[in-house]
């Protein structure tokens, strides 16, 4: 089995790295946190003492960091120590520009690179259910695949590097929209009479139907395994859903795209994440859309 650096082990990073030690690979993790390298080590892989001694003989590095410039600083120190056989994939979620200078660093010294950010939350994780998309050449993509089976499901190629991030940002736009919307429809059943059950049991076998309906329903009750049924905890918190909308705005943006539905869900979720709710799963905005009433 090959020998895999991983540098993040955060809430995503942390269960990725143990599923990579469970399906026999020897992993060799950095984190700047204490903690997190000893879960790490419980988990079963070697701790390293920087992140450029995690790569020291690596057949894969893996980073799983919050931000572009977090993925820029680490691949700017680890490449040069790597060997140009071996392949770097980062897993973050980040902005499209920085994806594609991350690829051209790699490229600079002879490496094959993927971006492979990834849907499923902390449970996916967990899970090793994780859907990966990704960008890259054929060949990066082709090395790349059988690691990143062993933390996810579904691996998708979506095109060359920066496609994986381009397909991410799209998908949430996709998500934090359809969220709104369907917190929009319940808080307006509730004033109209309609029960919980009711509009869902119609708008979920109707043209209403929706992954934020039917799997993360807003409202308790309808889909068990929802948030909503925990106190929207845990979940995807409402600043990721900040942080993916305004990528995709900044994309959209550098792009010259309209997406005016975008950018309206990017503002009502920074509301909601500034009055103290970041924390709190995104299909919480339910709670704000009602706020609105009458305002
Ligand atoms: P996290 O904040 O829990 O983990 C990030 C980790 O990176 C931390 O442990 C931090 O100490 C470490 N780190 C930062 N800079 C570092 C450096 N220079 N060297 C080594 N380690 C460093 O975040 P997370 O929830 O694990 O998310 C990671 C990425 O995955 C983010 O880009 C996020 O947007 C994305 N993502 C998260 C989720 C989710 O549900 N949490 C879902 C999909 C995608």
């Amino acid at each position: 089995m090959a020998t895999i650096a991983f540098i993040g082990l955060g809430n995503m990073g942390g269960p990725m790295a143990a599923n990579l030690v469970k399906a026999g690979h020897k992993v060799v993790a950095f984190d700047l946190v204490a903690a997190s390298r000893d879960q790490a080590m419980a988990d079963g892989a070697s701790v390293a003492e920087s992140s450029v001694a995690a790569v020291k003989g690596a057949d894969a590095v893996i980073t799983m960091l919050p931000a572009g410039k977090h993925v820029l600083s680490v691949w700017t120190d680890v490449i040069p120590s790597m060997s140009k056989e071996t392949l770097i994939v980062d897993c973050s979620t980040i902005d499209v520009e920085s994806a594609k200078e991350a690829h051209t660093l790699a490229a600079k010294h002879g490496m094959a690179s993927v971006d492979a950010p990834v849907s499923g939350g902390t449970g996916g994780a967990k899970g090793a259910t994780l859907t990966f998309m990704c960008g890259g050449e054929d060949k990066a993509f082709a090395a790349a695949k059988p690691v990143l089976e062993k933390m996810g499901k579904r691996i998708v190629h979506c095109g060359g590097g920066g496609a994986g991030q381009a397909a991410k940002i799209c998908n949430n736009m996709i998500l934090g929209i359809s969220m709104i919307a369907v917190g929009e429809a319940f808080a307006l059943a509730e004033k109209l009479g309609l029960s919980h059950q009711a509009l869902f049991d119609v708008a979920s076998t109707s043209s209403g139907q929706c992954w934020a309906l039917t799997s993360y329903c807003p409202v308790p009750g309808p889909v068990p395994t929802s948030p909503a049924n925990n106190g929207y905890r845990p979940g995807f918190a409402s600043a990721l859903m900040v942080k993916d909308l305004t990528l995709a705005q900044d994309a959209a943006k550098a792009a010259g795209a309209a997406t005016p539905l975008g950018k309206h869900a990017q503002e009502i979720y920074k509301a909601f994440d500034a009055a103290g709710h970041g924390g709190v799963d995104f299909s919480g905005i339910i709670q704000h859309v009602r706020s609105l009433a009458g305002k």
